[in-house]
């Protein structure tokens, strides 16, 4: 048992399986934004659903670090890891309630003209300028 809290204020309580895998075993608490999704499908809309908030931010950082104007590639210790170039970085928030919230994500440090594939290929995603 452990329990997340996933920044908008919910309160969870997961189940850590053998496997790594995680399901929900209650909601202790509901943030206001949430607060219209059936705790039944709350677990779904923070984390596990294809495009849950978690995903949604995830795979836009993802994208973002996929980017060589943006992000190198640093090895250290004989791993290799993507991080953002020195003066760039990444700010988000969501817009909206319940389940179908924005993710708005701005981009500091960005080379002049710009351009993100972020912008076409992610659901409820926004890049602002
Ligand atoms: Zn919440």
């Amino acid at each position: 048992m452990q329990r997340w809290k996933p920044g908008c204020g919910c309160y969870l309580e997961e189940t850590v399986h053998p496997s790594g895998k995680k399901t929900l075993s209650r909601v202790l608490a509901k943030c206001s934004v949430h607060a219209s999704v059936p705790d039944s499908e709350l677990y779904a809309v923070l984390y596990t659903a294809p495009d849950s908030e978690t995903n949604l931010r995830l795979n836009a950082m993802r994208t973002l670090l996929e980017d060589d104007a943006l992000a190198e590639t640093k090895v250290e210790d004989g791993q290799s890891a993507r991080v953002f170039k020195p003066g760039v970085f990444i700010e988000h928030n969501w817009v909206g309630e319940g389940r179908g919230r924005v993710l708005r994500v701005r981009v500091h440090g960005a080379p002049a003209g710009f351009e993100t594939r972020l912008r076409v290929v992610k659901p409820r995603t926004e890049l602002i300028d």
